[in-house]
């Protein structure tokens, strides 16, 4: 391990054996990997120091296809008025990804910050920041097994979840010989890899089909086809009777077409605010691109909002994008 990274990381259990009164944060709209990684560090904690009070902030809706994760009901709306000694935020970049984390942060005597995005900030008093890791998941692995923790069926179901789904079910360019060494390992636990897939990925409720359909059917191409648009209006949601999470998905459905390099999806969240979501297969710096709208994310997976209307943000998204294709 690389002597910086066990630093932060000597720092960060220091602070977490100091402290007793701990809060726990993933990112707005969360996804397998912030879910896992805050399940998966908080059982560890527990484990550590039985008489820590761990609390995982609930930030957003949980998406259905992650109630199965164990623990998942250790993720609760909590009081701003409790004591916040610790808070440890994970796979989010900037403080606005934390939603009303971000007050349980202010209070907080101290932070850590574990993250994956090479638009991460470092906005912790310790940052455990590796964008080469290719889920925030590999970081936590790493990190509990630094704190000499069993990493039990519970925990590697978690990052197990966390790690398959940020590197595509171990496709992505973000895949490594260590993705697979961990993953080589949390299996040795006996955590059962066919249910947690069929239930991550063969679970899908009609509605999102339908509302696959609808977006598709109305698929934008530019530049000799190698950039796809894709839209989520409210009208379509209440067509499908689809909600927006069910949108998850669609955007990589585009990327994976043949002629595709950038995929683009624009989810309308309110009438002024939208939600980009961009995806690259080969060369275009999607994180670059987002960073401009004041977003981030990776190289070949980054998002931000745009405040105006659908058309508008698809305009201004659609000409920095075109850029790449002069
Ligand atoms: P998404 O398109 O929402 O699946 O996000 C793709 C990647 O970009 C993820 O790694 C997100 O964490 C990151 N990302 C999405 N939206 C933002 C944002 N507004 N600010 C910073 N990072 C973001
Ligand atoms: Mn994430
Ligand atoms: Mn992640």
């Amino acid at each position: 391990m690389i002597d910086q990274l066990k630093k932060n990381m000597e720092d960060a259990l220091r602070l977490i054996n100091r402290y007793d009164n701990i809060f726990i944060c993933s990112h707005i709209q969360p996804d397998g990997d912030s879910l896992g990684s805050i399940l998966a560090l908080a059982m560890a904690i527990k484990k550590l120091k039985e008489k820590a009070n761990v609390n995982i902030i609930r930030v957003d809706d949980i998406p259905s296809d992650f109630l199965f994760l164990p623990g998942i009901d250790m993720i609760k709306e909590q009081d701003i008025n409790e004591e916040v000694d610790l808070f440890i935020a994970l796979d989010s970049s900037d403080t606005k990804r934390l939603g009303i984390g971000a007050e349980f942060l202010s209070k907080a005597k101290s932070v850590i910050c574990i993250d994956h995005h090479i638009t991460n900030e470092n906005f912790g008093d310790i940052n455990i920041v590796l964008s080469s890791s290719g889920s925030t998941c590999e970081i936590v692995y790493k990190f509990i097994k630094y704190m000499d923790v069993e990493i039990d069926k519970d925990m590697a179901s978690c990052l197990y979840t966390g790690i398959n789904t940020d590197t595509g079910r171990f496709m992505y360019s973000n895949t490594t010989y260590e993705t697979h060494t961990i993953v080589a390992e949390l299996i040795e636990t006996g955590i059962d890899i066919n249910s947690i897939n069929m239930n991550i990925y063969q679970n899908i409720p009609i509605e999102r089909v339908k509302l696959f359909l609808e977006t598709l059917s109305n698929l934008e191409l530019y530049a000799d086809d190698k950039v796809g648009v894709v839209v989520v209006s409210q009208e379509m949601l209440y067509k499908t009777n689809a909600s927006m999470e069910d949108s998850e998905g669609i955007v990589s459905y585009v990327r994976d077409i043949n002629t595709i390099e950038v995929a683009c999806l624009l989810k309308e969240m309110s009438e002024n605010e939208i939600k980009v979501s961009l995806r690259s297969k080969r060369f275009v710096d999607v994180a670059k691109i987002s960073t401009k709208f004041g977003g981030g994310g990776h190289v070949r997976a980054a998002g931000c909002t745009i405040y105006g209307n659908l058309e508008t943000a698809k305009k201004m998204v659609l000409e920095e994008i075109l850029k790449d294709f002069r």
